[in-house]
C-alpha cells in the first residue's frame, strides 16, 4: 500500500470512530501506557498528596512549599487567604468556594482551620497540621499536629524528606 493510500485508510478509520455526537468508542484504539499525572499541574481534585499553605506560610513560604511538594510528588494547594494575597492561583484554593479534595495525605502549613477551608479537605485520609498556635481549629481535624513556626519547620521538614529520599 502506498503512503497516500495508508493515510486515506487511516482517515477513513478515524471517521468511522467518531459518530455525529463524537461519543462512539473506537475499536481500533488501544491503551498502550498509562502515565501518572504531573503533580504540579494535576487538578487538585485528583491529587494523591497535597501540600497546602495559608497566611502563616508568608509570602516567601510558597516557594518552599513547592520544593517540599516536588520531593513528595505532591500538588500545592492553599487557603483562600493565600489566593487573595496572590500567592497561589485560584484553581489551587481548597474549600467551600474552591476545590473539594480527597488526597491520601494533606499537609497543612499555617492554615487556621476555618470551616470554609475544612469542608474542602474533610475527605483527606491523613491530615497533618503545622501551626504555631496550639489552639488553632485545624488541630481538631488533624490526625497529626505539630505546634511550631512554619518559617523554621518548612526547611527542616524539607531537609528531612530529602535526606530520607537520598536526593
Ligand atoms: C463565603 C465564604 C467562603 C469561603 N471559602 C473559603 C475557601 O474555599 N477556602 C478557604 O480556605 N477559605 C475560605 N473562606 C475564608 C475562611 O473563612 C478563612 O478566612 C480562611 O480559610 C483563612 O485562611 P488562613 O487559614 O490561611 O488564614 P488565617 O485565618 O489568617 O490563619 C493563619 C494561621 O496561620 C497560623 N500562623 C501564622 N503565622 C505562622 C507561622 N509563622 N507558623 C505557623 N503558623 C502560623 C496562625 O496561627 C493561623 O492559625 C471563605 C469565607 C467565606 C465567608
Amino acid at each position: 500500500m502506498t503512503a497516500r493510500a495508508a493515510r486515506k485508510n487511516s482517515r477513513a478509520a478515524a471517521s468511522r470512530c467518531s459518530s455525529a455526537s463524537g461519543a462512539a468508542p473506537c475499536a481500533a484504539a488501544r491503551v498502550r501506557r498509562v502515565m501518572a499525572a504531573d503533580p504540579r499541574t494535576v487538578d487538585l481534585r485528583d491529587a494523591e498528596r497535597i501540600v497546602a499553605g495559608g497566611r502563616g506560610v508568608g509570602p516567601d513560604g510558597f516557594h518552599q512549599l513547592e520544593v517540599l511538594a516536588d520531593l513528595l510528588g505532591a500538588a500545592v494547594g492553599g487557603s483562600r487567604v493565600a489566593v487573595d494575597l496572590g500567592w497561589i492561583p485560584w484553581e489551587r484554593q481548597v474549600g467551600q468556594s474552591g476545590r473539594a479534595v480527597a488526597p491520601e495525605l494533606y499537609l497543612a502549613f499555617g492554615i487556621s482551620g476555618a470551616s470554609q477551608h475544612m469542608v474542602g479537605c474533610a475527605a483527606a485520609k491523613t491530615l497533618v497540621a503545622i501551626n504555631r498556635d496550639s489552639s488553632a481549629a485545624i488541630f481538631r481535624y488533624a490526625r497529626y499536629g505539630i505546634v511550631g513556626d512554619c518559617v523554621e519547620l518548612l526547611p527542616e521538614i524539607t531537609r528531612a524528606v530529602r535526606g530520607r529520599r537520598g536526593s
